[in-house]
Protein backbone atom coordinates (compact mmCIF):
# COMPACT_ATOMS: atom_id res chain seq x y z
CA UNK A 1 0.00 0.00 0.00
CA UNK A 2 1.97 3.10 -0.85
CA UNK A 3 1.85 6.12 1.71
CA UNK A 4 -0.63 8.16 2.94
CA UNK A 5 0.20 11.99 3.58
CA UNK A 6 -2.42 13.60 5.27
CA UNK A 7 -2.84 17.37 4.76
CA UNK A 8 -6.89 17.48 6.03
CA UNK A 9 -6.52 18.22 10.02
CA UNK A 10 -9.26 20.66 10.04
CA UNK A 11 -11.49 17.58 8.98
CA UNK A 12 -10.13 15.37 11.56
CA UNK A 13 -7.13 14.31 13.19
CA UNK A 14 -5.38 11.05 14.27
CA UNK A 15 -5.76 9.85 18.10
CA UNK A 16 -2.70 9.94 19.99
CA UNK A 17 -1.47 7.12 21.33
CA UNK A 18 -1.45 8.44 24.81
CA UNK A 19 -5.06 9.79 24.15
CA UNK A 20 -5.77 6.56 23.15
CA UNK A 21 -3.62 4.89 26.43
CA UNK A 22 -5.87 7.25 28.41
CA UNK A 23 -8.98 5.76 27.08
CA UNK A 24 -9.13 2.18 27.88
CA UNK A 25 -9.63 1.29 31.21
CA UNK A 26 -12.86 3.29 31.01
CA UNK A 27 -13.91 0.56 28.21
CA UNK A 28 -12.69 -2.68 29.77
CA UNK A 29 -12.16 -1.85 33.83
CA UNK A 30 -13.94 0.68 34.29
CA UNK A 31 -17.33 0.58 32.76
CA UNK A 32 -19.39 1.18 35.16
CA UNK A 33 -22.58 3.87 34.64
CA UNK A 34 -21.30 7.24 36.28
CA UNK A 35 -24.88 7.42 37.57
CA UNK A 36 -25.33 4.11 39.68
CA UNK A 37 -24.48 3.94 43.22
CA UNK A 38 -21.66 1.12 43.52
CA UNK A 39 -18.27 1.64 43.67
CA UNK A 40 -17.65 0.74 40.53
CA UNK A 41 -19.06 3.64 39.21
CA UNK A 42 -17.23 6.16 41.33
CA UNK A 43 -14.28 5.44 39.25
CA UNK A 44 -16.06 6.91 36.06
CA UNK A 45 -17.70 9.62 38.44
CA UNK A 46 -14.37 10.58 39.17
CA UNK A 47 -12.99 9.90 35.47
CA UNK A 48 -15.85 12.60 34.46
CA UNK A 49 -14.95 15.35 37.38
CA UNK A 50 -10.88 14.93 36.84
CA UNK A 51 -11.29 15.75 33.10
CA UNK A 52 -13.60 18.85 33.92
CA UNK A 53 -10.73 20.19 35.80
CA UNK A 54 -8.72 19.40 33.33
CA UNK A 55 -10.59 21.47 30.79
CA UNK A 56 -11.28 24.13 32.98
CA UNK A 57 -8.13 25.42 34.01
CA UNK A 58 -6.92 25.26 30.28
CA UNK A 59 -10.36 27.45 29.06
CA UNK A 60 -9.96 29.39 32.27
CA UNK A 61 -13.46 28.59 33.69
CA UNK A 62 -15.21 26.85 36.58
CA UNK A 63 -15.42 23.19 35.81
CA UNK A 64 -19.22 22.87 36.76
CA UNK A 65 -19.16 25.25 33.48
CA UNK A 66 -18.09 22.47 31.54
CA UNK A 67 -20.46 19.73 29.55
CA UNK A 68 -20.06 17.20 27.54
CA UNK A 69 -21.61 16.80 23.97
CA UNK A 70 -21.64 14.52 21.10
CA UNK A 71 -19.64 16.99 19.50
CA UNK A 72 -19.11 20.25 17.87
CA UNK A 73 -22.50 19.83 16.04
CA UNK A 74 -24.06 19.40 19.17
CA UNK A 75 -22.36 22.40 20.66
CA UNK A 76 -23.09 24.88 18.85
CA UNK A 77 -26.78 23.86 18.30
CA UNK A 78 -27.19 23.55 21.81
CA UNK A 79 -25.41 27.11 22.54
CA UNK A 80 -27.76 28.84 19.30
CA UNK A 81 -30.78 27.51 19.78
CA UNK A 82 -30.98 26.59 23.31
CA UNK A 83 -30.07 30.39 24.39
CA UNK A 84 -32.26 31.93 21.75
CA UNK A 85 -35.26 29.75 22.76
CA UNK A 86 -34.53 30.63 26.77
CA UNK A 87 -34.44 33.78 25.61
CA UNK A 88 -36.95 34.13 23.34
CA UNK A 89 -38.96 36.93 26.16
CA UNK A 90 -36.33 39.21 25.80
CA UNK A 91 -36.16 39.31 21.98
CA UNK A 92 -35.87 37.62 18.66
CA UNK A 93 -32.93 39.09 16.91
CA UNK A 94 -29.69 37.01 16.29
CA UNK A 95 -26.31 37.85 14.72
CA UNK A 96 -23.99 35.37 13.13
CA UNK A 97 -21.38 35.88 10.40
CA UNK A 98 -21.43 34.52 6.53
CA UNK A 99 -18.54 32.42 7.09
CA UNK A 100 -20.06 30.07 10.25
CA UNK A 101 -19.64 26.34 10.03
CA UNK A 102 -23.00 24.71 8.71
CA UNK A 103 -23.66 23.39 12.49
CA UNK A 104 -24.10 27.15 13.18
CA UNK A 105 -25.71 28.41 9.96
CA UNK A 106 -27.89 25.73 10.07
CA UNK A 107 -29.13 26.39 13.61
CA UNK A 108 -30.20 29.54 13.21
CA UNK A 109 -31.70 28.41 9.67
CA UNK A 110 -33.85 26.43 11.74
CA UNK A 111 -34.67 29.36 14.70
CA UNK A 112 -35.53 31.94 11.01
CA UNK A 113 -38.58 28.81 10.60
CA UNK A 114 -39.65 29.56 14.06
CA UNK A 115 -39.98 33.31 13.94
CA UNK A 116 -36.82 34.74 15.12
CA UNK A 117 -34.28 36.84 12.77
CA UNK A 118 -31.09 36.54 11.89
CA UNK A 119 -28.46 39.01 10.46
CA UNK A 120 -25.39 37.17 8.60
CA UNK A 121 -22.49 39.98 8.64
CA UNK A 122 -20.09 40.11 5.80
CA UNK A 123 -17.17 39.98 5.96
CA UNK A 124 -14.14 41.39 4.07
CA UNK A 125 -11.63 39.93 1.54
CA UNK A 126 -9.36 37.94 4.19
CA UNK A 127 -12.70 36.55 6.10
CA UNK A 128 -12.87 39.52 8.48
CA UNK A 129 -15.36 40.26 10.58
CA UNK A 130 -15.79 44.01 11.17
CA UNK A 131 -16.49 44.54 14.65
CA UNK A 132 -18.40 48.50 12.91
CA UNK A 133 -20.57 46.31 11.13
CA UNK A 134 -21.76 44.59 14.16
CA UNK A 135 -22.40 47.52 16.00
CA UNK A 136 -24.33 48.92 13.26
CA UNK A 137 -26.13 45.46 13.18
CA UNK A 138 -27.12 45.30 17.10
CA UNK A 139 -30.75 45.86 17.93
CA UNK A 140 -32.61 46.40 20.67
CA UNK A 141 -34.07 42.44 20.45
CA UNK A 142 -30.68 41.37 20.16
CA UNK A 143 -30.50 38.32 22.08
CA UNK A 144 -27.47 36.44 21.11
CA UNK A 145 -24.05 36.57 18.77
CA UNK A 146 -22.16 33.50 17.47
CA UNK A 147 -19.36 34.36 15.43
CA UNK A 148 -16.55 31.62 15.08
CA UNK A 149 -12.85 31.86 16.65
CA UNK A 150 -11.57 30.71 13.84
CA UNK A 151 -12.77 30.09 10.07
CA UNK A 152 -12.19 26.24 9.23
CA UNK A 153 -11.59 26.49 5.55
CA UNK A 154 -9.64 29.63 5.26
CA UNK A 155 -7.83 29.78 8.35
CA UNK A 156 -9.40 33.34 9.28
CA UNK A 157 -8.96 34.26 13.38
CA UNK A 158 -11.79 36.59 14.17
CA UNK A 159 -11.50 39.28 16.93
CA UNK A 160 -13.20 37.60 19.24
CA UNK A 161 -11.63 39.85 22.26
CA UNK A 162 -13.37 42.95 20.56
CA UNK A 163 -16.68 41.52 20.20
CA UNK A 164 -16.45 40.25 23.54
CA UNK A 165 -15.53 43.34 25.10
CA UNK A 166 -18.14 45.39 22.91
CA UNK A 167 -20.76 42.95 23.83
CA UNK A 168 -19.75 43.28 27.59
CA UNK A 169 -22.50 44.46 29.66
CA UNK A 170 -25.18 44.53 26.98
CA UNK A 171 -26.92 42.13 28.25
CA UNK A 172 -26.48 40.15 24.58
CA UNK A 173 -25.04 35.70 25.02
CA UNK A 174 -22.13 35.78 23.24
CA UNK A 175 -21.21 32.56 21.56
CA UNK A 176 -18.29 31.52 19.52
CA UNK A 177 -17.62 28.05 17.67
CA UNK A 178 -14.26 27.29 18.58
CA UNK A 179 -13.74 24.07 16.99
CA UNK A 180 -11.18 25.00 14.49
CA UNK A 181 -8.80 27.02 17.46
CA UNK A 182 -8.25 24.68 20.01
CA UNK A 183 -4.42 23.45 19.93
CA UNK A 184 -3.86 26.74 17.69
CA UNK A 185 -4.75 29.75 19.36
CA UNK A 186 -4.80 30.34 23.06
CA UNK A 187 -8.69 29.66 24.55
CA UNK A 188 -9.57 32.06 27.77
CA UNK A 189 -13.41 32.46 27.75
CA UNK A 190 -12.92 35.46 30.14
CA UNK A 191 -10.39 37.35 28.10
CA UNK A 192 -12.80 36.92 25.26
CA UNK A 193 -15.88 37.66 27.73
CA UNK A 194 -17.69 34.66 25.90
CA UNK A 195 -20.87 33.31 27.38
CA UNK A 196 -20.77 29.78 25.32
CA UNK A 197 -18.03 28.30 23.80
CA UNK A 198 -17.85 25.06 21.91
CA UNK A 199 -15.34 22.54 20.84
CA UNK A 200 -14.60 19.50 19.30
CA UNK A 201 -12.31 16.38 20.13
CA UNK A 202 -11.66 15.11 17.43
CA UNK A 203 -10.51 18.23 16.16
CA UNK A 204 -7.96 18.25 17.94
CA UNK A 205 -6.27 14.72 18.34
CA UNK A 206 -9.05 13.11 20.35
CA UNK A 207 -11.76 10.62 20.02
CA UNK A 208 -14.99 11.56 17.42
CA UNK A 209 -18.23 11.88 18.82
CA UNK A 210 -17.55 13.92 22.06
CA UNK A 211 -17.77 18.16 22.24
CA UNK A 212 -17.59 20.71 25.02
CA UNK A 213 -19.85 23.31 25.70
CA UNK A 214 -18.87 25.96 28.00
CA UNK A 215 -21.98 27.71 29.50
CA UNK A 216 -21.07 30.53 31.92
CA UNK A 217 -22.84 30.47 35.18
CA UNK A 218 -25.96 32.66 34.75
CA UNK A 219 -26.37 32.01 31.50
CA UNK A 220 -29.72 30.87 30.11
CA UNK A 221 -29.96 27.85 27.84
CA UNK A 222 -32.44 25.61 27.43
CA UNK A 223 -31.75 22.16 27.06
CA UNK A 224 -32.39 20.34 24.18
CA UNK A 225 -31.25 16.68 24.85
CA UNK A 226 -34.05 15.22 27.20
CA UNK A 227 -33.34 12.26 29.06
CA UNK A 228 -32.08 11.41 32.48
CA UNK A 229 -30.45 13.81 34.83
CA UNK A 230 -26.88 13.90 33.58
CA UNK A 231 -24.52 16.70 33.37
CA UNK A 232 -26.44 18.68 36.65
CA UNK A 233 -30.00 18.28 34.44
CA UNK A 234 -29.27 19.89 31.35
CA UNK A 235 -28.05 17.07 28.98
CA UNK A 236 -29.64 13.75 29.37
CA UNK A 237 -27.94 10.65 28.45
CA UNK A 238 -25.40 8.22 29.80
CA UNK A 239 -22.15 9.96 29.60
CA UNK A 240 -19.42 8.97 27.42
CA UNK A 241 -16.87 8.18 29.45
CA UNK A 242 -13.79 6.89 27.49
CA UNK A 243 -14.27 9.84 25.20
CA UNK A 244 -14.59 12.23 27.96
CA UNK A 245 -11.56 11.22 28.95
CA UNK A 246 -10.19 11.31 25.95
CA UNK A 247 -10.97 14.59 24.79
CA UNK A 248 -9.73 16.02 28.07
CA UNK A 249 -6.44 14.33 27.43
CA UNK A 250 -6.12 15.61 24.38
CA UNK A 251 -6.86 18.79 25.03
CA UNK A 252 -3.57 18.64 27.75
CA UNK A 253 -1.30 17.52 25.19
CA UNK A 254 -2.17 20.03 22.71
CA UNK A 255 -2.74 22.74 25.00
CA UNK A 256 0.65 22.36 26.71
CA UNK A 257 3.51 22.55 23.54
CA UNK A 258 0.82 24.80 21.60
CA UNK A 259 3.33 27.73 21.40
CA UNK A 260 6.20 25.11 20.01
CA UNK A 261 3.74 23.45 17.34
CA UNK A 262 2.33 26.55 16.40
CA UNK A 263 5.67 27.93 14.97
CA UNK A 264 6.54 24.50 13.49
CA UNK A 265 3.42 24.29 11.60
CA UNK A 266 3.44 28.14 10.48
CA UNK A 267 7.06 27.15 9.44
CA UNK A 268 5.86 24.62 6.98
CA UNK A 269 2.79 26.69 6.14
CA UNK A 270 4.59 29.57 4.58
CA UNK A 271 6.83 27.12 3.13
CA UNK A 272 4.11 25.45 1.24
CA UNK A 273 2.88 28.50 0.39
CA UNK A 274 6.01 30.57 -1.00
CA UNK A 275 6.46 27.52 -2.90
CA UNK A 276 3.06 26.78 -4.31
CA UNK A 277 2.70 30.97 -5.74
CA UNK A 278 5.79 29.80 -7.87
CA UNK A 279 2.98 28.71 -10.00
CA UNK A 280 1.79 31.53 -12.07
CA UNK A 281 -2.43 30.41 -11.85
CA UNK A 282 -1.86 29.83 -8.19
CA UNK A 283 -3.31 32.27 -5.71
CA UNK A 284 -3.37 32.34 -1.71
CA UNK A 285 -7.25 32.71 -0.40
CA UNK A 286 -7.40 34.61 2.63
CA UNK A 287 -4.27 36.55 4.20
CA UNK A 288 -0.92 35.29 5.42
CA UNK A 289 0.11 36.66 8.93
CA UNK A 290 -0.79 36.40 12.85
CA UNK A 291 -4.82 36.47 11.96
CA UNK A 292 -4.31 33.02 10.05
CA UNK A 293 -4.51 29.84 11.76
CA UNK A 294 -0.73 27.92 11.42
CA UNK A 295 -1.89 25.13 9.59
CA UNK A 296 -4.12 26.36 7.58
CA UNK A 297 -3.46 26.87 3.66
CA UNK A 298 -6.22 27.62 0.99
CA UNK A 299 -4.88 27.78 -2.68
CA UNK A 300 -7.10 28.77 -5.88
CA UNK A 301 -5.46 27.00 -9.16
CA UNK A 302 -7.27 29.90 -11.84
CA UNK A 303 -8.68 28.00 -14.22
CA UNK A 304 -8.58 24.50 -12.81
CA UNK A 305 -10.81 21.84 -11.73
CA UNK A 306 -10.54 21.45 -8.14
CA UNK A 307 -12.47 18.28 -8.07
CA UNK A 308 -9.96 17.22 -10.83
CA UNK A 309 -7.09 17.75 -8.77
CA UNK A 310 -7.98 16.27 -5.69
CA UNK A 311 -9.32 13.33 -7.37
CA UNK A 312 -5.38 12.86 -8.74
CA UNK A 313 -3.84 13.83 -5.36
CA UNK A 314 -5.88 11.24 -3.95
CA UNK A 315 -3.95 8.64 -6.90
CA UNK A 316 -0.70 10.07 -5.17
CA UNK A 317 -2.18 9.22 -1.45
CA UNK A 318 -2.56 13.05 -0.68
CA UNK A 319 -5.25 13.54 1.40
CA UNK A 320 -6.97 17.20 0.84
CA UNK A 321 -10.01 18.85 0.67
CA UNK A 322 -12.31 20.92 -2.09
CA UNK A 323 -13.25 24.53 -1.81
CA UNK A 324 -16.64 23.12 -2.19
CA UNK A 325 -18.79 20.78 -0.62
CA UNK A 326 -20.68 18.28 -2.17
CA UNK A 327 -24.29 18.67 -1.18
CA UNK A 328 -27.33 16.99 -2.41
CA UNK A 329 -25.40 14.97 -5.12
CA UNK A 330 -24.39 18.92 -6.47
CA UNK A 331 -21.20 20.45 -6.20
CA UNK A 332 -22.07 23.87 -4.76
CA UNK A 333 -19.36 26.21 -4.70
CA UNK A 334 -18.06 27.25 -1.07
CA UNK A 335 -19.81 29.73 1.12
CA UNK A 336 -17.00 30.96 2.50
CA UNK A 337 -14.64 31.36 -0.38
CA UNK A 338 -17.70 33.09 -1.76
CA UNK A 339 -17.90 35.47 0.87
CA UNK A 340 -14.63 36.61 0.56
CA UNK A 341 -15.02 37.98 -2.90
CA UNK A 342 -14.51 34.27 -4.80
CA UNK A 343 -16.04 33.71 -7.81
CA UNK A 344 -18.00 30.18 -8.24
CA UNK A 345 -15.66 29.15 -10.58
CA UNK A 346 -12.68 30.38 -8.10
CA UNK A 347 -14.15 28.70 -5.50
CA UNK A 348 -14.48 25.37 -7.20
CA UNK A 349 -10.97 25.63 -8.31
CA UNK A 350 -9.83 25.79 -4.84
CA UNK A 351 -8.00 23.21 -2.40
CA UNK A 352 -7.37 23.10 1.29
CA UNK A 353 -4.72 21.85 2.75
CA UNK A 354 -4.17 21.96 6.55
CA UNK A 355 -1.50 20.30 8.03
CA UNK A 356 -0.91 19.15 11.59
CA UNK A 357 1.78 17.71 14.33
CA UNK A 358 2.67 15.24 12.37
CA UNK A 359 3.34 16.89 8.79
CA UNK A 360 6.81 16.74 7.90
CA UNK A 361 8.93 19.40 5.82
CA UNK A 362 9.60 15.98 3.37
CA UNK A 363 5.91 16.10 2.87
CA UNK A 364 5.43 20.01 2.10
CA UNK A 365 8.27 19.67 -0.06
CA UNK A 366 6.21 16.20 -2.07
CA UNK A 367 2.72 17.60 -2.29
CA UNK A 368 3.89 20.59 -3.76
CA UNK A 369 5.96 19.17 -6.13
CA UNK A 370 2.84 16.80 -7.30
CA UNK A 371 0.63 19.99 -7.26
CA UNK A 372 3.23 21.55 -10.20
CA UNK A 373 3.28 18.01 -11.87
CA UNK A 374 -0.32 17.51 -11.93
CA UNK A 375 -1.87 21.20 -12.66
CA UNK A 376 0.91 22.49 -15.21
C1 LIG B 1 -15.78 20.39 12.47
C2 LIG B 1 -16.43 21.64 12.87
C3 LIG B 1 -17.68 21.63 13.52
C4 LIG B 1 -18.47 20.38 13.72
O1 LIG B 1 -17.87 19.50 14.63
P1 LIG B 1 -18.31 17.95 14.64
O2 LIG B 1 -17.61 17.42 15.86
O3 LIG B 1 -17.80 17.36 13.39
O4 LIG B 1 -19.78 17.90 14.78
C5 LIG B 1 -18.20 22.84 13.92
N1 LIG B 1 -17.56 23.99 13.69
C6 LIG B 1 -16.37 24.05 13.08
C7 LIG B 1 -15.69 25.36 12.88
C8 LIG B 1 -15.77 22.87 12.64
O5 LIG B 1 -14.59 22.92 12.01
Amino acid sequence: MKKTIYMDYSATTPVLKEVVEEMMPYFTEFYGNPASIYSLSNESKMAIDEAKITVSKIINCKPYEIFFTSGGSEGDSWAIIGSAFANRDKGKHIITTAIEHHAVLNSCKFLEGEGFEVTYLNVDSNGLVSIEELKKNIRKDTILVSIMMANNEIGTIEPVKEIGDYLKGKNIIFHTDAVQAAGHVKIDVDQINADLLSLAAHKFYGPKGIGILYIRKGTKVSNIIYGGGQQRGRRGGTENVPAIVGAAKALKIVSDDIEKENTRQENLRNLFVEKALELPYVKLNGILNEKRLSNNINLCFNGKDGEGILFNLDMNGICASAGSACQAGAMEASHVLTAIGLSKEEARSSIRFTIGRFTTEEEILYVVDKLKELTS
